[in-house]
């Protein structure tokens, strides 16, 4: 059984992205003891899929590391994985959250040395890499991890695979034997930092997703461009792994449409211009995009990355929202139709690539957390109108970039601190 100390001083903290990690460190780092629930077998969460950041191009490692040695050191965060908060229920300052915690199969024991991922057979789809390829059942979540510790699916308990795994291990850290279980914490405030995931491709039926290999979307285009993804960072084609040097990126796939998104994902534009020099990185000589766009919303300090893509002559801007695509059944290559807006001109160009910049939605409908807690129209925390002690942070408050998302944290442990301050100054 899984023991934690919490009180109505305790902060809970809902999802371990880089928001969710922001404010437990802010937290507890101000003296507030916290609980971390994530419900992956990993922090990280969304950023930690990424290849690179924009503006400065750097790699998450960069931006998760320095956190996860802050959270190894800070004794008064406890994290718990494979968690996830199932229901809310009292007043500020004195919540109780039923957390429900699934069976990792592997102990602390673990010294992540993968013993017993090469003696399992089994396969499944692997989550990360947005099943873009198959992983063993004993697997590490990625190089990244945190904690650093293998875990077993559950597909495999009750299998030989499972008895394999526990005889490779050498530190005795399989245990097979253990079970869900849930628990009730009491706490004085929640921050809410689960996220968001992307719009589901498929549903814009005209772009093909579902039907056409060779149309993929932007977050799968950031895990092939990873050494560590599923194409070992190499940038091919899904149909028949030829190089794709000529990619088209589709802006507001999905967004800023009242059939789909109504909602503009602010990051998406900067997110394609940020990919396409990923294209002229692998292909220098002869790598060719186009960006295919409404208008391009690239805010503050971020027009001066915009203004360098557009200088980049392999780097074609068409002011279109395109009507459909077709796959050229000879070539594999997906055709674009619709009408360029600035000439007027028809058009249906061939790629040998299309990357769909779909838009971010939330991950947790906050009106489903409890009554109280107030959303917008696209189902994010309204952190305005919430009249629970329950902060919004990150995007599960709204489509933010990293470094809003770790400001709105700041500011959600902010209210967070007042809360348990409150507690502790009525207690005295
Ligand atoms: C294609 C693309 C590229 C991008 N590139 C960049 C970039 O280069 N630079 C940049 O600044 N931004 C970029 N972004 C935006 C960036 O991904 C977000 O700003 C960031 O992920 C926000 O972090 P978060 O912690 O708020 O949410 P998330 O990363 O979504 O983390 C939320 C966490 O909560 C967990 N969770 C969800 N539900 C529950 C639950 N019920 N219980 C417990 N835990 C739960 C999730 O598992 C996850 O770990 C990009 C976005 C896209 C779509």
């Amino acid at each position: 059984m899984t023991a934690v100390v919490a009180t109505n001083e305790t902060i809970l903290v809902v999802g371990g992205g880089i928001s969710g990690v922001t404010a437990a460190l802010e937290a507890a780092e101000c003296g507030k003891d916290v609980v971390l629930v994530e419900k992956q077998p990993t922090l990280g969460g969304r950023v930690s899929q990424l290849y690179r950041y924009f503006p400065k191009l750097c790699h998450p490692t960069c931006g998760m590391e320095i956190n996860f040695k802050r959270l190894k050191v800070n004794k008064r965060i406890r994290v718990l994985t494979m968690a996830e908060v199932t229901s809310l229920s009292g007043e500020a300052g004195d919540y109780t959250a039923a957390v429900k915690i699934a069976p990792r199969y592997v102990n602390e024991n673990c010294t992540a040395c993968g013993a017993c991922a090469e003696a399992v057979t089994a396969e499944i789809d692997d989550a990360h890499n947005y099943n873009m390829r198959k992983i063993k059942a004993a697997y590490l979540p990625n190089a990244m991890a945190y904690p650093q510790r293998y875990v077993l699916d559950p597909s495999v308990i009750g299998t030989p695979d499972a008895d394999k795994a526990k005889s490779a291990c050498k530190y005795n850290a399989i245990e097979l034997d253990q079970k869900e279980e849930t628990l009730n914490l009491k706490v004085g405030t929640v921050v809410w930092a689960t996220g968001w995931k992307p719009y589901d491709a498929a549903k814009i039926q005209p772009y093909g997703y579902d039907r056409i290999p060779n149309v993929i979307t932007s977050v799968e285009f950031e895990r092939m461009m990873d050494p560590f993804g599923p194409t070992g960072g190499k940038l091919v084609r899904p149909s028949d792994g030829k190089e794709a040097k000529n990619v088209a990126f589709i802006q507001c796939a999905g967004s800023r449409d009242k059939n789909h998104l109504s909602h503009c994902s602010r990051i998406c534009c900067m997110a394609s211009l940020k990919q396409s020099t990923y294209v002229s990185e692998k292909y220098p000589e002869d790598g060719a995009v186009s960006i295919y766009y409404i208008d391009i919303r690239a805010i503050d300090r971020f027009e001066d990355f915009y203004q360098k893509v557009r200088a980049d002559k392999s780097v074609k801007f068409i002011k279109s929202k395109v009507a459909s695509i077709v796959e050229d059944q000879a070539t594999g290559n997906p055709v674009l139709h619709g009408v360029d807006t600035e000439g007027y001109h028809r058009y249906a160009n061939p790629h040998d690539l299309v990357v769909l910049a779909v838009g971010m939605e939330p991950s947790v409908d906050a009106s489903k957390i409890m009554k109280g807690v107030a959303a917008d129209v696209s189902g994010f925390i309204d952190v305005n109108s919430t009249t629970e002690a329950v902060f919004g942070a990150g995007c599960a408050s709204n489509a933010l970039d990293v470094n809003r998302a770790v400001q709105s944290a700041t500011a959600a442990t902010l209210r967070a601190i007042q809360v348990v301050n409150r507690v502790s100054r009525a207690e005295a």
